[in-house]
């Protein structure tokens, strides 16, 4: 079977928090969630962060599910690209990186970016002095 793993940011009204969303998307359409970062308030809209697993036509049901529950879905279509090469390694950008994509490596002493941690925050953007890190806008 042909899997998919998708990146999504979803926005949901305050109500549909009563809802069981995930439960029917992993129940009815055999989506696996991973939740990579989520805005939660009481009363307020939502958002999440998911990557999502499932075959294509499973994935085109789930979506056509979560929107006719009022909630909004669109693909994360951006990526966050390093320059390496001019890094100095200062480790500034690890201080907001929550998602843990960036982290020091204490026995070299050098920043290591792992790109499959990356919600796309964008946190990290004003946080480097040296303007090392861009976003990439894919369609
Ligand atoms: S955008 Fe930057 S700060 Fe946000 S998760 Fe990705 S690497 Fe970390
Ligand atoms: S803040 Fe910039 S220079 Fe410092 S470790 Fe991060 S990417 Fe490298």
């Amino acid at each position: 079977m042909n899997m998919q793993k998708k990146r999504y940011v979803l926005k949901f009204p305050s109500q549909s928090g009563d809802k069981p969303l995930s439960y029917h998307l992993v129940k009815d359409f055999d989506i696996r969630i991973n939740i990579l970062k989520a805005e939660v308030r009481p009363g307020k809209t939502g958002s999440l962060v998911l990557e999502l697993e499932a075959t294509s036509s499973n994935l085109k049901k789930g979506i056509a599910y979560l929107e006719e529950n009022h909630v909004s879905c669109e693909p994360l279509n951006k990526k966050i690209t390093w320059d390496h090469v001019r890094c100095i390694h200062c480790g500034n950008c690890t201080a907001v990186c929550f998602a843990g994509a960036l982290e020091m490596d204490h026995q070299k002493w050098e920043l290591q970016f792992d790109s499959e941690k990356c919600i796309v925050c964008e946190l990290c953007v004003p946080a480097c002095p040296l303007n090392l890190f861009e976003i990439d806008f894919r369609q």
